[in-house]
C-alpha cells in the first residue's frame, strides 16, 4: 500500500509550494487507494506556535485535500522519540559527545583556516574515558565515514552524496535531550509506515541524514520525490515578496480552491498540454514520475484564467456558499438564478463576483459622472423620464422576458432605439453606464426597487440642473 505524508512546519502559514507537495502526496495516495496522512512538525517550541499550526489546517481544510486518521503533532512526542535515541546508544550505534561549545569553536576555526568544510571530527565517536565535568552531552550518530550515500530520487533520478563532503556524526538529540529535526522526521515516517515521500527538494540534503538513520535503525528507506522549487518570473525562488504565497490570501482573494489547486498542479506536472483537471482527473493521472525536473515559473495569469473558469462552471449552489466569505448572502433572493447567470461570466474572482452582485442589489449612491454627461442630455432624460411614466402606468412586472417585451413595445411607440434608453437605464440601477444584460438586471432588482431607482436619478439629475 502507498502510504503519503504532508508534514508542514507550524511557522506561520501555509505556504502554495508546500500545498503543492500536499496535492501531489494526497493525489498519489489517492490513485493507489493508500492513505495519506498529516503531520505536524512542531518540535522547534521558539519558532512554532498552536495558532501557526491551526492557520495551517483553516487554510488546508480549505483546499478539500482530505487526511486519513488522526493529526500527528510531533511536539507530543518527545518520549517517543527518547526511546529510539535510547536503542541507538545501547546498540552502540549513537554515543555521547562531549564537546564543549569552545572546543567546537575551535575546531571549526582550524578547518576553515585549512579551508576545509567545517565538519564535527568523531572525537568522541569511540570515547571510554571520563568526561569533563558539567557538560551535558550531546547524542550524535554513528554516520559512514567514507564512501558514498545514494538513493533513487523518483524525480531527480540517482543522487549521489559523498560521505565526506556533507556528512559527520550529527547531533540526533541535543543536551537538554531534546531529539533534532532530521531525527524525528525519520523516526515518524518510518512508524507512520510512509512509502513514498514527496517533498521539495530544499530537503534534498537533509535525505542522506535520514538514510543514515533509518538504516541504523534497521529500517526500510521509503521512497523519495523532491520536487523542484516554484520559482518567479525572474527564477528566483518565489517569496513574499513577489506577491500571494500564502494559501489563505488565494481564498481572500477570491479564488476558488479547485482553481488554485489545478493551478498547482500543473506547476510541476504536466500531461500533454492539457490545462484543465477536474479532481477526478488530477486522481486518475497524476504519477510523481513525470514531476518536472526543472523548477517551474508563478505565473499569474494563469491562476486567473483558470479561476475564470472555475467560476462559470462551479454549481449555483457552491457559489452561493462561496460567495458568503465575502458578505454577500443572496440564498433568499427570488432571482437568484438569474443573478447567477447574468454575473456568472463577468468575474475573475469571487471577490469581484461580490462586487458585482452589490452594484445591482444595492441601491446606488453615487453615479458616475462621465457616464451621466455623456448619456443624460436634456433628449436623454426626457427619454427616460417617459419611460418612467409608462413603468408605473404598466404596473408590477417580474420576469426578464416581461422587462424586456415591456421596453420594446416603449421604444417601438416612441420610435426609438434601445441604445437612446439602455445607458440611462444602467446608470440609473446600477450607478454607471456598464452592467449586465439590463432586462436581467431589471428583473433581478424587482419592479418597486427599478421605479424608485428611476426616480432616484431623475430627481438627482434635477438637482443637478437646478444648482
Ligand atoms: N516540515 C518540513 C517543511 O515544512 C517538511 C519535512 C518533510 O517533508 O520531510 O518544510
Amino acid at each position: 500500500m502507498i502510504v503519503t505524508r504532508f508534514a508542514p512546519s507550524p511557522t506561520g502559514y501555509l505556504h502554495i509550494g508546500g500545498l503543492r507537495t500536499a496535492l501531489y502526496s494526497f493525489l498519489w495516495a489517492r490513485k493507489n487507494s493508500g492513505k495519506f496522512l498529516l503531520r505536524i512538525e512542531d518540535t522547534d517550541l521558539a519558532r512554532n506556535s498552536k495558532e501557526a499550526a491551526e492557520a495551517i489546517l483553516e487554510a488546508f481544510k480549505w483546499t478539500g485535500l482530505a487526511n486519513d486518521g488522526e493529526i500527528l503533532y510531533q511536539s507530543e512526542r518527545f518520549d517517543l522519540y527518547k526511546t529510539y535515541v535510547k536503542q541507538l546508544l545501547d546498540a552502540n550505534k549513537a554515543y555521547k559527545c562531549y564537546m564543549s561549545k569552545e572546543e567546537l569553536d575551535v575546531l571549526r576555526e582550524s578547518q576553515m583556516a585549512n579551508k576545509e568544510r567545517p565538519r564535527y571530527d568523531g572525537r568522541y565517536r569511540d570515547f571510554n574515558g571520563t568526561p569533563s565535568e558539567g557538560v551535558e552531552p550531546v547524542i550524535r550518530i554513528k554516520a559512514p565515514t567514507e564512501g558514498q550515500i545514494s538513493f533513487k530520487d523518483g524525480v531527480k533520478g540517482e543522487v549521489v552524496f559523498n560521505v565526506k563532503d556533507m556528512l559527520d556524526d550529527f547531533i540526533i538529540a541535543r543536551s537538554d535531550g531534546t531529539p533534532t529535526y532530521n531525527f524525528v522526521v525519520t523516526i515518524d515516517d518510518a512508524l507512520s509506515g510512509i512509502t513514498d515521500v514527496i517533498r521539495g527538494d530544499d530537503h534534498l540534503s537533509n535525505t542522506p541524514k535520514q538514510i543514515v538513520i533509518y538504516q541504523a535503525l534497521g529500517w526500510k528507506v521509503p521512497n523519495f520525490y523532491h520536487v523542484p522549487m516554484i520559482l518567479n518570473p525572474e527564477g528566483k525562488k518565489l517569496s513574499k515578496r513577489d506577491g500571494a504565497v500564502d494559501v489563505m490570501d488565494y481564498k481572500k482573494e477570491g479564488y476558488l480552491a479547485e482553481a488554485l489547486l489545478n493551478f498547482l498542479i500543473r506547476l510541476g506536472w504536466s500531461h500533454g498540454d492539457q490545462e484543465i483537471f477536474s479532481l477526478e482527473e488530477m486522481r486518475t493521472l497524476f504519477d510523481p514520475s513525470n514531476i518536472n525536473k526543472s523548477a517551474s515559473a508563478y505565473n499569474a495569469e494563469k491562476l486567473l484564467w483558470l479561476n475564470t473558469h472555475y467560476i462559470k462552471t462551479l454549481p449555483s449552489e457552491r457559489l452561493i456558499e462561496e460567495l458568503k466569505y465575502f458578505d454577500v448572502d443572496i440564498s433568499l433572493h427570488v432571482k437568484k438564478d438569474v443573478l447567477i447567470d447574468a454575473l456568472r461570466d463577468r468575474a475573475k474572482t469571487l471577490k469581484e463576483f461580490a462586487l458585482h452582485v452589490r452594484q445591482i442589489l444595492d441601491t446606488p449612491q453615487n453615479y458616475d459622472e462621465k457616464a451621466v454627461e455623456k448619456f443624460l442630455t436634456p433628449q436623454g432624460i426626457e427619454i427616460l423620464k417617459g419611460y418612467f411614466e409608462a413603468l408605473v402606468s404598466n404596473g408590477a412586472m417580474s420576469e426578464t422576458s416581461e422587462f424586456e417585451l415591456f421596453t420594446k413595445d416603449f421604444l417601438e411607440k416612441k420610435e426609438l432605439k434601445l441604445k437612446d434608453l439602455a445607458q440611462s437605464i444602467r446608470i440609473a440601477m446600477v450607478g454607471s453606464a456598464v452592467s449586465p444584460s439590463i432586462f436581467e438586471v431589471l428583473s433581478i432588482i424587482g419592479y418597486q426597487e427599478v421605479v424608485k431607482r428611476i426616480e432616484n436619478l431623475i430627481s438627482y439629475l434635477r438637482r443637478d440642473y437646478e444648482q
